[in-house]
């Protein structure tokens, strides 16, 4: 039986051996975090280390990390009119997001739907600063919520930019770091975030964890999410989900410690596959290719391909990628992040993503292109016969 090759890190990371070894030792531990007896501490001190690392990994302080349940609850927690400043309780009135946000953003959080204005990318899959600006300039104080890198295309976003410009209208910025954590260099001082949003599988944690993290202790949550004990300062209740954070710790720390090398690493292996699409198909698009990406995402599309069938065909071959089209109730919808660049349909829809990290190699990456071949060549003789699906 073949290896399987994996290339959809952006979609969900594997365990680091040393999540999995925080995981085990916590799940050993009986004591709820909350009971003040000697299990119970044992349990406290693992999250609180937890808490040290996962802040660590951004430049915050750890008192300012809010364990949730993923990046999907730490967006929902952010993204509320209720968001209070020390002793200004004055609620927020209106949203804005960009136009390419993860669905977590785009649903808006406790905003009413009129509330939320997009403002759009440029061509490349950048935010507009400029529309940014005049949106800011046009009405109320806002919350804005951008992301630091695009899930689909991987490209970077203008944060500390965006920072200066909310701030000076009076406004707050929450980030979804989701992607960019363990990626690129994150401080949420020099990002000038108020929130930033980070998710545990997505940087070799388990699933089912994820922080929302303050820059000042002086931000409060005056409706948090989930009501109910005391746990995480009030604005998160419920037990801990002990094992999870543990691991979330663990990875966080081996991600700090490791950056460099892992983003050398990273950026070496997309040079050799975006140079082995450009060899073997010149007509390939490749998304966000002339702007600042993470160093391990590609979307790359080729005309006449369909996403779906592209998949298929390479997980067929042993290969796990994902198409840069959201799919659900059993439709493939267009991705709305190709649709804010302004990408016609037809050629969106053979948008396929390929992400790696740490554990990939060059062996996988030429893999993929052999692969790729394949199903080029097989597409090209469908299409002489009429056959182009
Ligand atoms: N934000 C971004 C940019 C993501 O890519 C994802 C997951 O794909 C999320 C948020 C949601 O994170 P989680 O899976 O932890 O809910």
């Amino acid at each position: 039986m073949s290896v399987r090759v994996y290339l959809d890190w952006n979609a969900s990371a594997p365990l680091r051996p040393e999540a999995h070894a925080a995981a085990c030792a916590a799940l050993a531990l009986s004591g709820n975090p909350s009971s003040v007896h000697g299990e119970g501490r044992a349990a406290r001190r693992l999250i609180e280390q937890a808490r040290e690392d996962v802040a660590a990994l951004v430049g915050a302080e750890a008192r300012n990390v809010i364990f949730t349940s993923g990046g999907t609850e730490a967006n929902a927690l952010a993204l509320s009119p209720m968001l209070e400043r020390g002793a200004d309780k004055q609620p927020f009135a209106r949203l804005l997001i960009s136009a390419i946000e993860h669905p977590s953003v785009r649903a808006g959080g406790r905003f009413a739907p009129g509330a939320v204005t997009e403002v759009p990318v440029r061509s490349e899959g950048v935010v507009d600063l400029d529309v940014l600006e005049r949106s800011l300039a046009s009405g109320s104080r806002a919350l804005v919520s951008l992301m630091a890198a695009n899930n689909e295309t991987g490209v970077v976003q203008p944060i500390a930019a965006a920072a200066e410009i909310v701030h000076r209208f009076g406004g707050l910025l929450h980030v979804d770091a989701v992607q960019a954590a363990g990626r690129m260099p994150l401080d949420i001082n020099a990002l000038g975030a108020d929130l930033l949003t980070l998710s545990a599988h997505k940087i070799g944690g388990a699933k089912g964890a994820g922080a929302l993290i303050k820059r000042a202790e002086a931000l409060h949550f005056g409706d948090p999410l989930i009501k109910g004990g005391g746990q995480e300062r009030g604005a998160r209740a419920g037990t801990e989900n002990v094992a999870a954070i543990a691991a979330f710790g663990a990875a966080a720390a081996a991600a700090r410690n490791r950056l460099g090398d892992e983003i050398a690493h990273m950026a070496a292996l997309r040079e050799r596959l975006e140079a082995g699409l450009r060899a073997l198909t010149p007509e390939a698009v490749i998304f966000g290719a002339d702007v600042e990406r993470l160093p391990n995402t590609t979307l790359v599309t080729l005309p006449g391909a369909k996403a779906e069938t592209l998949v298929i065909g390479f997980d067929l071959e042993d290969i796990a990628v994902s198409s840069g089209a959201a799919c659900s109730s059993g439709k493939v919808a267009p991705s709305h992040v190709l649709a804010a660049m302004g990408i016609p349909r037809e050629l969106a829809r053979g948008a396929i993503r390929a992400s790696t990290g740490a554990a990939t190699t060059t062996a996988d990456i030429d893999q993929f292109l052999e692969v790729w071949k394949k199903l080029v060549q097989r597409l090209s003789i469908k299409e002489k016969r009429g056959l182009a699906a």
